[in-house]
């Protein structure tokens, strides 16, 4: 029961901030709520579902607490993790496949200065569209590593 109790989710211990991984997360006096001294940003608490959601962002972002440490929670609107990978594999695959396509339609004259351009424009837009899909999937699954970048740098 003991061993229990320190690993439950409670007001009276401190939590590795799940955002800046640098400080502890401490509870907000009289508050249902937790707080970093580090990154400065506020966690509500639901304490029977072991969860804190993030105050003071426009996203709702949630860790649930396992015991030892936290893990993201999903969007919860969103069920279909498969639809949003089938989503970001398209969005890589299909405007440089169009590009491709086109450039094996109607190829460029060999010796024209330009002859090299469209498979320079093809890795360029494939590295765009690969980067935006890998942003999305961060997004979806709260990637933690992503996650303390991003608020890193809106800091
Ligand atoms: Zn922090």
């Amino acid at each position: 029961m003991a061993q229990l109790d320190s690993t439950a989710l409670t007001y009276d211990q401190s939590y590795q901030c799940p955002i800046c991984r640098q400080e502890q997360l401490s509870n907000l006096v009289m508050m249902d709520a937790f707080a970093c001294s580090f990154c400065r940003h506020i966690f509500t608490a639901n304490l029977s579902q072991q969860s804190i959601c993030l105050a003071d962002s426009n996203q709702p972002i949630s860790w649930r607490w396992t015991g030892r440490r936290w893990q993201p929670l999903r969007h919860a609107d969103i069920d279909f993790p498969l639809g949003v990978w089938i989503f970001c594999g398209g969005l890589t695959i299909l405007p440089p496949a169009v590009i491709g396509g086109v450039r094996y339609i109607f190829p460029p004259l060999a010796n024209s200065p330009g002859a090299q351009f469209p498979l320079l424009w093809l890795g360029l837009v494939f590295v765009a569209h690969f980067l935006i899909a890998v942003w999305g999937l961060a997004e979806f699954y709260q990637l933690p590593i992503y996650l303390s970048w991003k608020f890193r740098l809106q800091a």
